[in-house]
């Protein structure tokens, strides 16, 4: 089977130093993109990734940004010119969760998390469309201006009692992703998203290491597993190459069937 290329292209990926974000940056220089590895605060972890990147031939940067701010975003903008000559794809993946039962929800954890989850995805999304319209288009690269790849999570569906924060911040992405889908596909720029369901990262590792929660996480997949980023850096890769042309405004679950109200195969 031919692998997915992408050749000559040139990425950001935020919150690229652990989890999802690490996995895609090594999937997209694998098949032959310039990656910007971006951390907030882990350097030495980015480090390591561009240094497995680099030694395996591929090209990538770490670059610190914090994505909440949109000087940050810029940071990321101004590296990938400065570095690779331009931008072809974004993938805004940086996230956090701050849970807590309702009424225990403080504002400032309220306002963290729609800050870097749903804020800074639009804050890099707004971002990356002025450099794609700036840069102008090469139908030479890809068919498409650029390419816009969310990052949002089965709970923009999915009611999340306890991360009421969380939840709310992915529901708005999914809005945000097809309100820019709509209007910016007649400039040939893909929006789209991908929702994963439980990946073992770190942002879960309660929900994974420990062996009852993990059993109890399992009865929620249908497929009977948990997800590895590999899943999730696999249809990123599809998402970001041409072999998606037709793909806009689209959220594609990543989810091992999560979604499909395992309950109700006994119950209902
Ligand atoms: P993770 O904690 O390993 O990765 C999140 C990354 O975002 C970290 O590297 C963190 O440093 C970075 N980050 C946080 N705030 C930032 C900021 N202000 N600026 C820049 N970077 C920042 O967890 P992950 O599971 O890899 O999460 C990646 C994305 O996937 C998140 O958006 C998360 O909501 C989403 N997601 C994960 C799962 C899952 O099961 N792991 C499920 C659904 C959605």
């Amino acid at each position: 089977m031919q692998k997915l290329q992408l050749e000559k292209a040139r990425a950001i990926i935020t919150g690229a130093s652990s989890g999802i974000g690490q996995g895609i940056a090594k999937a997209f220089a694998e098949a032959g993109a310039a990656v910007i590895v971006n951390y907030r605060s882990d350097e030495e972890a980015a480090d390591r990734i561009v240094g497995a990147i680099r030694e395996n031939g591929g090209k990538a940067e770490a670059i610190q940004a914090d994505v909440s701010t949109p000087e940050g975003c810029a940071t990321l903008f101004d590296a990938s010119d400065q570095h690779f000559g331009g931008l072809d794809i974004l993938v805004s993946n940086a996230g956090i969760q701050r849970d807590a039962a309702f009424t225990e929800l403080s504002i400032e954890d309220w306002r963290k998390v729609i800050d870097v989850n749903l804020t800074g995805q639009f804050l890099c999304a707004q971002e990356a469309v002025r450099r794609f319209r700036k840069q102008g288009h090469d139908p030479d690269r890809s068919p498409a201006l650029g390419k816009i790849i969310f990052t949002s999570s089965v709970h923009q569906a999915i009611p999340w009692a306890g991360h009421a924060n969380y939840a709310t911040a992915k529901g708005g992405v999914k809005q945000l992703m097809e309100s820019m889908a709509q209007e910016l596909a007649c400039e040939k720029i893909r929006v789209n998203a991908i929702a994963p369901g439980a990946i073992k990262t770190p942002i879960n590792r309660d929900a994974w290491e420990d062996e009852d929660t993990r059993k109890a996480l399992l009865q929620l997949i249908p497929y009977g597993r948990v997800g590895e980023t590999e899943d999730v850096a696999n249809a990123a890769l599809w998402l970001a190459s041409d072999a998606s042309d037709y793909m806009v405004g689209t959220t594609l679950f990543v989810d091992g069937g999560m979604l499909l109200y395992p309950s109700f195969r006994e119950g209902g």
